[in-house]
């Protein structure tokens, strides 16, 4: 499915912009910088097909990609958050719109949690997990950038993440590790997501 079309759609930057809800929907979240637009564009195996490293503070918008020939499911990318910069005023925009889209999205049918797997996860991390607790939205963690640590840093930050994903009601039980550098874990991830999507 993903080497056929994936095409973008449109960018929303309002609820009221969202397309129609006429197929599911996969969105990904993530701290800015986390690797989100890589990995969206090594799922899909485009170079492209999500824009790497916008300034921060301007991707307060949902980002909608058709995949299939008709359309059989979108990926949303999520704005991320995180950024320390970002004005009181920008944050509140972006918690209203990330919130409202999780709890009134009726073909939502996962989200991805994207976490550095250099830092694990972090306060903010913490607290969007619990805004998809509370949306009672179902959630993998993705763990990004694998091939920045050695085998035994990885283990470590797995075991770790893996225990505070058991935590939370709506995270599944088990961490994906990826690395759109060196493309680990990209099959399991297109297996998640198509399973996720039941298409
Ligand atoms: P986004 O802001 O979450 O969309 O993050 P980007 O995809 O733009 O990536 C942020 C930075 O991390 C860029 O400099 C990427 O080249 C780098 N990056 C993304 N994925 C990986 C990865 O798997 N491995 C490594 N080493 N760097 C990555």
């Amino acid at each position: 499915l993903f080497s056929g079309r994936v095409e973008f759609q449109l960018s929303a930057p309002a609820l009221k912009f969202l397309p129609e809800p006429t197929v599911p929907e996969i969105a990904f979240c993530g701290r800015s910088n986390v690797g989100k637009s890589s990995l969206l564009n090594a799922l899909t195996g485009r170079r492209a097909i999500a824009r790497t490293s916008v300034t921060p503070g301007r991707t307060q918008e949902l980002n909608f990609f058709e995949v299939g020939e008709p359309t059989l499911f979108r990926l949303v990318d999520m704005p991320g958050y995180g950024f320390a910069k970002a004005p009181p005023a920008v944050v509140e925009k972006w918690r209203r719109l990330v919130r409202d889209f999780l709890r009134g999205r009726v073909v939502l049918k996962r989200t991805l949690l994207l976490v550095d797997a250099r830092h694990g996860v972090k306060p903010v991390d913490a607290e969007m997990m619990k805004m998809l607790d509370e949306a009672a939205v179902g959630y993998r963690v993705v763990l990004t950038k694998a091939d920045k640590l050695k085998a035994s840093e990885l283990d470590a930050v797995i075991d770790r993440t893996r225990a505070e994903a058991r935590k939370h009601i709506a995270a599944h039980p088990e961490v994906l590790v990826t690395s759109s550098e060196v493309k680990l874990g990209i099959e399991a991830l297109r297996a998640a997501v198509l399973e996720d999507a039941a298409v």
